[in-house]
């Protein structure tokens, strides 16, 4: 091997010192509420798995059955000829589930995000996006020569005094996490509406964390404020509770037609492999016809919730499954997650920069699949640890 990456221990030596530097933490076992995670069985209580999806039977058999008819892989782009009949079935699908005209399925949701907002805006356009945005808007962003205007975090008079200051650009989108990864906080996304039909803007709301959360039948953050219609631009991700794999962008007919001819992200990459779109169908199909998953996901998560209060933790002001647990400092986080680990409870810890100094904290993310039983040995847990470390 050359020498010449040789500045990339410095690099990491750097990343080491500023508590950004993470080795991955490897399953032994099917995503479920309890693993084998770097060789210790533990309660994992970070993941996107909401509804326990990930590893459930009737999505597995879907995609036996879609490898059977269909092969594994797709062998080309989804221009050329990577486009099967079961990846127009999905698409279909999921605008009927999401209530527009229509779908398209990206390789991800980071492709969706970048992919859409880089082949929709131009120079002579601004961008309006809420501080706390996910880094895949982010990148989008960064892909575009658009105007970036940041307003603070949910403000809507901040959104409204940028809006008033891009009057003159060209086009305007606003877009928006509908639920923020790192708080479990809601965009006032009725709100928002009104202000871009006030000031004539687009809006696009990525609805990760929303998607199979939110909603009749978890249908996300638009049916749960009752907007249909008057978002222009749906994002999401299959990734997550769905249990799959994938982003898309629903809304208008026009905009898939462009997206399919300009979006890079969507041009440049293999399509997915049949198993994909097969296994996604049946999930949207399950969140409808089994609502027990969606039922138990809220109720654990009031459960869980209630039972970390009552202890005494700052929880922060999350509404959703993702339960910020308020550490401090950098180093406190750390040493939470860690001691959290040796007792048998799986959580990241999330640190500066990607939330405030002093608001470190571990994410939990509580799913469906939890049992009575793991959420109060979690609680338990939580318990002799916060008082340990003086938290509680
Ligand atoms: C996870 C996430 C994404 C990316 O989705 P993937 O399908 O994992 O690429 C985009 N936006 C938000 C807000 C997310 O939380």
């Amino acid at each position: 091997m050359t020498n010449r990456l040789d500045f990339l221990k410095d690099m990491i030596q750097d990343l080491k010192d500023r508590n950004l530097y993470t080795e991955l933490p490897v399953l032994g076992t099917e995503q479920k509420n309890r693993v084998v995670l770097n060789g210790k069985e533990v309660i994992i209580m970070c993941t996107n798995n909401y509804l326990g999806f990930a590893n459930h039977p009737r999505l597995r058999k879907a995609a036996k059955k879609a490898i059977d008819t269909w092969g594994f892989g797709t062998g080309a782009v989804r221009q050329i000829a990577g486009t099967m009949e079961i990846h127009i079935q999905l698409e279909e699908m999921l605008a009927e589930y999401k209530n527009t005209e229509a779908a398209l399925v990206f390789v991800a949701g980071i492709a969706a995000n970048r992919g859409t907002i880089q082949a929709l805006m131009g120079e002579e356009d601004a961008i309006i996006s809420d501080e706390l945005n996910h880094g895949s808007i982010i990148d989008g962003v960064r892909l575009t020569k658009s105007k970036r205007m940041v307003y603070p975090h949910l403000d809507m008079t901040g959104l409204e005094r940028v809006l008033k200051e891009t009057k003159d650009s060209r086009r305007r989108l606003i877009v928006t996490d509908g639920v923020f990864s790192m708080d479990g906080d809601i965009a006032p996304l009725d709100r928002i509406v009104e202000l871009a039909e006030e000031h004539d803007a687009m809006v696009m709301v990525d609805d990760a964390h929303g998607d199979g959360v939110l909603g009749k039948d978890g249908r996300g953050i638009i049916d749960h404020f009752g907007l249909e219609g008057k978002v222009d631009i749906d994002m999401g991700t299959l990734s997550k509770a769905f249990g799959c794999l994938g982003g898309y962008i629903a809304g208008r007919k026009e905009l898939r037609d462009y997206l399919i001819n300009t979006a890079r992200s969507f041009i440049f990459t293999t399509a997915h492999p049949p198993s994909v779109p097969a296994a996604t169908m049946e999930a949207i199909r399950m969140i409808q016809d089994e609502p027990h998953h969606l039922r138990q996901l809220w109720e654990n998560t009031r459960y869980f919730k209630r039972g970390m209060a009552d202890m005494g933790f700052d929880i922060g002001h999350s509404s959703t499954p993702i339960t910020p647990v308020m550490a401090g400092e950098s180093k406190t986080a750390m040493e939470l997650s860690a001691r959290l680990f040796e007792e048998g409870l799986f959580a990241k810890p999330i640190v500066f920069p990607l939330v405030a100094k002093d608001k470190a904290r571990v994410r939990i993310i509580v799913t469906a699949q939890h049992t009575r039983e793991d959420l109060d040995g979690a609680l338990e847990i939580f318990n002799r640890v916060g008082k340990r470390m003086g938290l509680i």
